[in-house]
């Protein structure tokens, strides 16, 4: 009984957020005393996906038909509940993402299979199969017991660190049964919103609020953004206000991040823009109010008026990081 990682990528690199779940499931394969496969559906070079070894992935199939890629959730679900007959595999394990987040209803049904989403550490298996989920946008905890014999699990961002090794997985193709009612709905093409990186794979996010005046201040963001290659962010009243896009809103209502480094320019800290960066590693909030909640939330703040602040910072970014 083996565990299964769903692996995505983008433009041919594996993302982050893959990384860290095949971490994971290399992780639980051990504690398990078994092994731990991956499936991809992107057209992805052979070493790329070894590099899936140094995370304690033995093996990588590979579905190489484009059309797969193209309708994705609906045939990936499909393919999966295939191999994890083929395999004998016990635990199905996904990064978060959107993709990802359609199929994993979809494989459970598939398999009747338990659930378990927004995983945050290894299963205690001396109780069973229970794992610690995050719930009310990461603000509670719950311990969640899966009895069935499938479970099917997706792995909160930054929730796991792994160790690596400097093992390789081998490659192999998989072809599955095409079931022509997985492709009724298909992607014809994708428009990115920007070049830049993107907000919920960054490292870095680097984030502006209505202390930053107006968009023509948008710059010094920008410029500190660029030297720490950042993603870029804002609250919800600046993308109402089209001071920037609105994919760029972080919060309740718009886009979750969880990198490792939050910088958090001109945002008091409201708790629905809190509710979408709470799960970052560390929290930095630039403010000129020190009653300012942001602070209450941040593990390092910065009080003062950014406008001196944070060219300062992209000077010494510029210095220390490139
Ligand atoms: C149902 C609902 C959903 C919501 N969803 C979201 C959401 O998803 N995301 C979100 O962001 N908001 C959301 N909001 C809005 C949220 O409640 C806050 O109103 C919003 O986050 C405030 O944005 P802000 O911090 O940019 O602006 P403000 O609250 O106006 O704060 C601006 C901050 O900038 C500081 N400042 C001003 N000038 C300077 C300077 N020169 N130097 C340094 N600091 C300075 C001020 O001290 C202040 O703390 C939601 C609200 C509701 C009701």
């Amino acid at each position: 009984m083996s565990v299964l990682i769903y692996i995505e990528t983008e433009e041919g690199i594996i993302k982050k957020s893959s990384f860290e779940a095949a971490g994971y499931s290399g992780a639980l394969a051990r504690l398990q005393g078994t092994h731990a496969v991956a499936i991809v559906f992107e057209n992805t070079a052979v070493e790329v996906l070894e590099k899936l070894g140094n995370y304690g992935i033995q093996k990588v199939y590979q579905v190489s038909d484009t059309k797969y890629t193209q309708a994705a959730a609906m045939p990936y679900s499909s393919a999966i509940a295939e191999l994890v007959q083929k395999e004998n595999i016990e635990v199905i394990a996904l990064p978060k993402s959107s993709t990802a987040d359609a199929m994993v209803s979809r494989i459970a049904t598939k398999l009747k299979a338990g659930v378990a989403t927004n995983v945050l550490e290894l299963p205690n298996l001396t109780e069973g199969f229970q794992v610690k989920r995050a719930i009310y946008t990461g603000k509670a905890f719950a311990q969640i017991q899966l009895t069935a014999a499938i479970k099917v699990i997706s792995i909160a961002k930054n929730a796991y660190t792994a160790t690596t090794t400097s093992d390789k997985a081998t490659i192999e193709s998989f072809v599955p049964t095409t079931n022509e009612v997985d492709f009724k709905i298909v992607s014809k093409e994708i428009q990115k919103a920007t070049g830049d990186i993107l907000l919920t794979e960054a490292d870095i996010v680097v984030s502006g609020g209505r202390g930053m005046k107006g968009p023509e201040n948008w710059g010094i963001l920008l410029d500190l953004a660029k030297a720490m290659h950042a993603g870029t962010g804002c609250s919800k009243p600046v993308s109402d206000m089209d001071w920037r896009p609105h994919h760029e809103h972080v919060g309740q209502t718009g886009v979750k991040v969880s990198p490792n480094l939050y910088i958090a320019i001109g945002i008091s800290g409201a708790i629905q823009h809190l509710a979408g960066v709470n799960s970052s590693k560390i929290i930095v909030a630039i403010n000129k109010d020190p009653e300012a909640p942001f602070f209450k939330a941040a593990d390092y703040g910065i009080c003062g008026d950014l406008f001196d602040i944070v060219p300062k910072l992209a000077a010494a970014a510029k210095n220390y990081i490139n």
